[in-house]
């Protein structure tokens, strides 16, 4: 008679051989048995926060074209970080860049600290993002543990609880299969896995060098895992937007308050944004007293925590006319210095106006 097979356990063994031959080439990884540049794995980390590695990729060259060392961002002007940035959304994550950047300066000589604790004290740097240098650009057994992290190692242990709860359990899960002599390669090989066959909808199960000791696997539930608690939906937000238009082609704009939503872009003046804003006052939110006309449809925008609709005005000024306090006329031939993010360059385009930044 046939003896049941035992399960495997899942291996970091398994994970690295699979890792070694269908690694990603990536513009900030460290090619196999090199050591990878800290400056490179953080900006990469921060840029991939909540953006799509596709969408990172253009974005990280040019970055790096234009401050190619934790030196060169750090003695930047904010504008001009700001304007490197713009298109990728998430603006505090820029600001905070900047000072991280400055602090890695001032406070540790220019080289990044090796541990998590250290590079916790870091402006900008929260726990996945700390292990994730910690671990590929200094080799320290740290977890990185990610919405793709979190997919692979739900399902491979079918871990039922509910996140963001979940996250110690999956944690501890990742340092208890962490090798010691390859944490970096162990980190980057569940990141690709969660990113290429671990993926969200069809896992590709059948290429998985898990699948003989996955649970989720097993038992044909893959895609219920993780389980996550109910979100609420944000309420949409509404409001109106200005472009006042020269007749020298230049554009009335401002800049947004450091902190906060967008904290220190461009933008055209706006009304609040909110859930009750009644278009009918709009006049009123004006920067100037003119003939504004009424743009349809709406400008839509997602934000994380809720949709925007914002109603585009136009009007035009003459030539001489000044610019209300604290506010500026930017020529046309300069609005693509401006650090527009993705919602106003819509607002802008759908005045007609073409600017070449951002994305
Ligand atoms: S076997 Fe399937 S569900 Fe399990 S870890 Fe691999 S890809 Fe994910």
């Amino acid at each position: 008679m046939n003896q049941p097979v035992p399960r495997p356990d899942a291996s970091a063994a398994d994970l690295l051989a699979w890792y070694d031959r269908h690694r990603r080439v990536l513009p900030w990884r460290a090619g196999p048995g090199e050591r990878a540049d800290p400056y490179r794995v953080w900006a990469s980390e921060i840029m991939l926060q909540q953006t799509t590695v596709t969408a990172v990729k253009p974005y990280f060259e040019r970055f790096m074209a234009r401050f190619p060392t934790v030196a060169a961002l750090a003695a930047a002007a904010s504008e001009e970080v700001m304007q490197a940035w713009a298109g990728l959304g998430y603006y505090s994550r820029a600001r905070n860049l900047h000072a991280c950047a400055q602090a890695v300066m001032a406070d540790h000589g220019g080289r990044f600290p090796e541990t998590e604790e250290g590079l916790r004290s870091l402006p900008g740097i929260g726990a996945y993002t700390a292990g994730a240098v910690a671990a590929i650009a200094f080799d320290r057994p740290a977890a990185a543990v990610d919405g793709n992290v979190e997919r692979v190692m739900t399902r491979l242990f079918a871990i039922e609880d509910l996140l963001p709860g979940a996250r110690p359990l999956v944690r501890e899960r990742v340092l208890a299969l962490m090798p010691q002599d390859r944490p970096g390669d162990f980190a980057q090989a569940l990141m690709d896995l969660g990113a290429t066959i671990c993926t969200p909808r069809n896992p590709a199960c059948g290429l998985c060098p898990w699948r003989e000791p996955c649970l989720a696997r097993i038992a044909g539930t893959q895609e219920s895992f993780p389980r996550k608690a109910a979100k609420k939906a944000g309420l949409t937000r509404y409001g109106a937007a200005f472009v006042l238009l020269r007749e020298d082609g230049a554009v009335l704009l401002r800049t947004r308050p450091p902190k906060g939503l967008l904290g220190g872009m461009a933008e055209v003046p706006t009304s609040e944004w909110s859930a009750g804003y009644e278009l009918d006052g709009a006049a009123q939110d004006a920067p100037v007293v003119t003939r504004w006309r009424q743009l349809s449809p709406p400008v839509r925008h997602v934000f994380t925590h809720f949709p925007l609709e914002l109603t585009v005005f136009t009007a035009t000024a003459p030539a001489g006319m000044q610019a209300p306090q604290g506010m500026r006329f930017t020529p046309a031939a300069r609005l693509s210095e401006e650090p527009f993010s993705s919602v106003m360059l819509k607002v802008i385009e759908r005045a007609g106006i073409r600017t070449v930044a951002g994305a």
